[in-house]
């Protein structure tokens, strides 16, 4: 059987696509849509679906948290683009085992976020879904035109930043799936997988100073997510593996586990950090802004004229373009 991978799926149906729009910025292929508003300002688009089994397991994800996350994973698509989210739609596709005590404390858990970041819960859908439990968000935000940061605009020579550290999130998945999610000196890898913490307004801070040329958030992994860059931008990066942030749980329980940290980091999903490039001259303000945020930012490599991701490790080269997590059909 041929099996098909997410991205070929979207070129193909961004293909067929042959509707255009006068006020339409940024259609397929960014973490939102950007759609020109009157005075300067654009809506922003986006949309994730969370199916049980694929995204999450209600083994060990309690309905709260599992509604924060719904709502978190789409912020951070706006905070991709330096955005301020406004408005929510909520798909509730509720399954056989879902009862009504489940659905409230989903919905309350969902709306908690909304609340943290001043937004509404404008509309939705609810329908049975059988067997497994199925969620799909739709979020609208805002920002100024001039300042959305596209996954188009790096150029070689910037340097390629991240924030906080990678690979916590797969970390604390498999932590969760060994049954070992209640040992306290691994709660923050936990908890970077049930309720991870979008980016949003350290994105914000970043768009509006003006210092940062692409950025995107990191669903899939940075080998992937930074391809992506790549793709878009018509240049290649290079990582240096001993640049890349690791939280010191996560090098404690990768030894546990018999994993990698640094694969986890590379290739496992889900962290929803930011990855964005700026041009080296902007390397002090940027480290001033994130001290005003209070959120760490981290070089990790640098843009250069070519294609695709590679890592610098040992004196070796690799290349590790799109080695992320990808849907595979
Ligand atoms: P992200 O991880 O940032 O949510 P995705 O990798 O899911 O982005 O999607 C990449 C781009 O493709 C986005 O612009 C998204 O809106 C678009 N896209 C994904 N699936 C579809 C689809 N079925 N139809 C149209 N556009 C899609
Ligand atoms: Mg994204």
């Amino acid at each position: 059987m041929e099996h098909f991978a997410e991205r070929n799926i979207i070129a193909a149906i961004a293909r067929q696509q042959a509707g255009t729009a006068a006020d339409l910025v940024r259609g397929i292929g960014d973490d939102c849509a950007v759609v020109r508003r009157a005075g300067g300002l654009v809506d922003l688009w986006t949309t994730d679906a969370l199916v049980e089994g694929v995204h999450f397991d209600l083994a060990w994800h309690p309905p709260e948290l599992l509604g924060r996350k719904a709502a978190s994973v789409n912020l951070s698509d706006i905070g991709a683009m330096g955005g301020r989210p406004r408005f929510a739609l909520l798909a509730l596709g509720l399954s056989a085992a879902c009862g009504r005590e489940f659905a409230d404390r989903l919905a309350a858990g969902f709306l908690q976020v909304l609340a943290e970041h001043d937004m509404v819960l404008v509309g939705g859908d609810t329908v049975y879904a059988g067997e497994r439990l199925m969620l799909s968000i739709t979020v609208c935000g805002e920002m100024a035109e001039e300042q959305v940061c596209y996954r188009s605009a790096a150029r070689p020579g910037d340097l390629v930043w991240v924030s906080n550290c990678l690979g916590n999130a797969a970390c604390g998945l498999e932590l969760c799936r060994r049954g070992l999610q209640g040992r306290q000196e691994y709660a923050p890898l936990c908890r970077a997988h049930l309720d991870p913490q979008p980016q949003v307004r350290l994105g914000q801070m970043l768009a509006q100073s003006g210092l940062v040329h692409a950025m995107m958030d990191i669903s899939d992994g940075l080998a992937t997510d930074l391809a992506h860059i790549c793709q878009e931008s018509g240049a290649g990066a290079e990582i240096e593996a001993g640049a890349v942030p690791l939280a010191a749980e996560l090098e404690k329980a990768a030894a546990l586990l018999k994993l990698s940290p640094l694969q986890l980091a590379l290739q496992g999903g889900e962290d929803y950090q930011l990855v964005f490039t700026a041009p080296a001259q902007n390397s002090e303000p940027l480290r001033r802004l994130s001290r005003q945020a209070g959120t760490a930012i981290t070089c990790v490599g640098r843009m250069v004229a070519g294609q695709g991701v590679m890592l610098l490790q040992d004196g070796a080269r690799r290349d590790i373009t799109f080695q992320g997590y990808e849907h595979r059909f």
